[in-house]
């Protein structure tokens, strides 16, 4: 139910911020509930990190596992079998306060709704070594499964010991001749199941109690300069390429002057639901979530944030 104002501007129930699993799923329930979501996708990021994944394993429903745009494509598709509309568009500023929400994209479009839903994800983090950025896509790389092709026979590194490491550094044995884990400590955060499977890789070798301190070669990577984090020693790595697999961090650019963070930096809402500090602005997904972030979380997230609106809409007593 839609209304439109005088000046024929048209005022969403709700929009959705994001198109990662808990944006999807967001879509789909308020889809169902009639609420004729619309999804504000993102012009680069549309599918969210799951796009730079491959075999997802562990998502209830597939016993075979999926891989991560194939099962993104099945969410976009199934919001959109239930009425959602999808524009793949950046907001670049939102006004939250009020009844109206008005959210402006990086094209200048503007949407208004009565209900936000603020599903945008995580970013990648960044070492914050020298000249990381300037060779990122000349050696530097976020995402295995987009640029470990272009690494065939070579000797590469991935830092990081949590499970999108492991992640990385099994799928680029696909491709590479060797590559070295690099870890700050001695211990694996990563999950016992993918731990176990790369440290049991004959290409995979792993340079514990080290951090990369240097960026060797000029226009791409012609090695690392690796410091001891236990007395500070350095040692020179001969690879010509870096993937960092150092975790994320929430997406709250857009939200975080008028929405609450928490200490964490995620946006804080109110216990289980997903009601944040403003009425009528709900949030979900990795944005809220600094424990848990998998995607079959996420999207149990959305689903939560889809039925907080309605109840929000429908002027009904908030789920507590
Ligand atoms: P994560 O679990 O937070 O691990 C990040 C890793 O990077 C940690 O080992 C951390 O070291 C290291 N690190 C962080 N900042 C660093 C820095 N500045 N310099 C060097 N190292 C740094 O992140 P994640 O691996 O991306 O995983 C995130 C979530 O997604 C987890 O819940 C994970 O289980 C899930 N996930 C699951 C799968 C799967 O099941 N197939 C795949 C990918 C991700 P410390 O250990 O010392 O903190």
């Amino acid at each position: 139910m839609s209304v439109t104002t005088e000046t024929t501007e048209k005022i969403h129930d709700v929009i959705i911020v994001g198109s990662g699993p808990a944006g999807y799923t967001a879509g789909i329930y308020t889809g169902r509930a009639n609420l004729n979501p619309l999804i504000l996708a993102s012009s680069v990021k549309a599918g969210g990190e799951l796009m730079n994944t491959t075999d997802v394993e562990n998502f209830p429903g597939f016993p075979e596992g999926i891989m991560g745009p194939d099962l993104m494509a099945n969410l976009e598709q199934q919001a959109e079998r239930f009425g959602a509309t999808i524009e793949f568009e950046d907001v670049a500023s939102a006004e939250l306060t009020g009844d109206i929400k008005t959210l402006t994209t990086g094209s200048g479009e503007v949407y208004k709704a009565r209900a936000v839903i603020i599903a945008t994800g995580s970013a990648y983090r960044e070492l914050g070594i020298p000249r990381e950025k300037e060779l990122s896509g000349y050696g530097v790389s976020w995402c295995a499964t987009c640029d470990g092709f272009f690494f065939k026979d070579q000797d590469i590194a991935v830092v990081g010991g949590g499970d999108s490491a492991m992640e990385e550094a099994l799928f680029l044995t696909k491709f590479a001749r060797s590559v070295t884990v690099i870890h700050r400590r001695d211990e694996l955060r990563a999950s016992k199941v993918m731990a176990d499977r790369a440290l049991a890789h004959e290409k995979i070798r792993f340079e514990f109690n080290a951090a990369v301190a240097e960026i060797k070669g000029e226009k791409k990577v012609e090695g690392l300069v690796i410091e001891s984090t236990l007395d500070g020693s350095r040692k020179e790595l001969a690879v010509t390429g870096m993937f960092v697999a150092i975790g994320a961090d929430p997406r709250t650019e857009l939200v975080k002057d008028v929405l609450t963070l928490t200490p964490e930096g995620t946006i804080a809402v109110d216990g289980r639901t997903s009601k944040t500090n403003i009425p009528g602005v709900f949030a979900a997904g990795d944005v809220i979530d600094p424990t848990y972030r998998q995607a079959i979380t996420s999207a149990g997230s959305g689903c939560v944030a889809a039925i907080d609106v309605e109840h929000y809409l429908a002027g009904l007593p908030a789920v507590s």
